[in-house]
């Protein structure tokens, strides 16, 4: 016997399932009806996901410019439908993960990685020196 809870969360999973499934079928319809506006998604190069549904930009088939604000400045930028197609397809960012940094703080951020990997790289190799050293001062 089930209880009246259990119906109930029964019957708003159902009745979840079924909006999620009229909303699929309008955004096909819209899919067909409206005019490509963005560079067109080509699911079979996107990175998988283990995720239930899918990104927006799937049902929507194509790739539209989003406004974000970047973390590190506060500054407006638009990541591009064309920089998003990029980024999925051929970078195999995660889908669910968008542009958080402007261009100017991306660049500084990667500049930054780089110049700490760089010196992290000098440590190991002066390290390597020291011990190199050391050990002909043994030997000898
Ligand atoms: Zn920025």
């Amino acid at each position: 016997m089930k209880s009246g809870k259990q119906k109930r969360v029964e019957i708003k999973a159902k009745r979840k399932h079924k909006v999620a499934k009229i909303q699929l079928r309008n955004n096909q319809q819209e899919r067909q009806l409206r005019p490509v506006l963005g560079p067109p998604v080509n699911e079979e190069l996107l990175a998988p996901n283990n995720s239930y549904g899918a990104p927006d930009f799937v049902y929507r088939g194509y790739y539209v410019d989003r406004p974000f604000r970047c973390v590190d400045c506060d500054k407006e930028e638009v990541w591009t439908g064309t920089q998003q197609k990029w980024w999925y397809e051929v970078a195999k960012g995660f889908a669910y993960s968008t542009a958080v940094r402007c261009r100017v703080c991306r660049r500084k951020k990667r500049e930054q990685s780089a110049e700490s990997r760089r010196v992290h790289l000098e440590g190991i190799q002066r390290k390597k020196q020291a011990r190199k050293k050391s050990g002909m001062e043994k030997s000898s």
